[in-house]
């Protein structure tokens, strides 16, 4: 299928779920996830208007990142190597991944600018999945304070693949509320205004639950 009719629909689906829990199509920032496609592929997505891609791996996004210079933010979605850090840091406008104090000390050592990022989160409990346990988010952000160049602007996390909508429900929610005890600590660099919550298989639940950032890759270009 070709990127401009994927995307049709995934708006079309969009829109929907906004209407269901009234809420704007405007709200929803779609992250085209090109982590398994070509550079060409790439491009067709930019051309039907994708404006925020993802890549989960240093070395794929570079070689978009390299080869790509249409007006685009980079969102960086996958794990991130401490020793990775530096060759990405100052060229991505979002890292969806911080899931570790080292993690953050490094980033904060190599960038050279206030690094946008939101802290994974494993709601599901799964032990494949990374990401901090909930209980243990505050803790960790109140941490964080102390690296100037890291700024927490929201939570993510990736469901485990069910098709029980109510159990993603259950899931989405949680983080939901997870950011609203964040925001009511009011926290020095953590506005954690953000949910980059919801992917092929699930997005339209993580919408009606308030994300604000989907990460989309078969559905789109795969
Ligand atoms: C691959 C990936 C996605 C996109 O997954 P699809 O199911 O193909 O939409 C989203 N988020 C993360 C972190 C990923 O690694």
């Amino acid at each position: 299928m070709d990127v401009a009719t994927n995307l049709t629909m995934i708006q079309s689906n969009i829109g929907q779920a906004c209407e269901k829990s009234n809420r704007h199509p405007n709200e929803i920032t779609v992250i085209g996830v090109t982590k398994y496609v070509t550079i060409e592929r790439t491009k067709e997505a930019i051309n039907t208007g994708i404006k925020n891609l993802g890549e989960n791996r240093s070395e794929g996004f570079l070689e978009k990142y390299n080869h790509i210079d249409s007006d685009v933010k980079w969102h960086f979605i996958g794990t991130l190597q401490s020793r990775k850090v530096k060759d990405v840091v100052d060229k991505v406008d979002a890292i969806h991944s911080l899931d570790r104090l080292s993690l953050a000390k490094e980033i904060n050592k190599r960038a050279s600018k206030q690094i946008d990022c939101f802290v994974q989160v494993n709601v599901s409990g799964e032990e494949s999945k990374h990401g901090l346990q909930p209980e243990d988010v505050i803790p960790f952000i109140k941490e964080v304070q102390k690296y100037n160049y890291v700024r927490v602007v929201g939570l993510m996390t990736m469901a485990p693949h069910l098709e029980d909508n109510e159990r993603l429900r259950g899931i989405f929610k949680r983080l939901a509320l997870l950011r609203k005890t964040v925001q009511q600590e009011n926290l020095a660099n953590a506005p954690c205004e953000f949910l980059s919550m919801g992917m092929s298989n699930d997005y339209e639940v993580a919408i009606e639950e308030g994300a604000t950032h989907i990460r989309i890759g078969s559905n789109l270009v795969g």
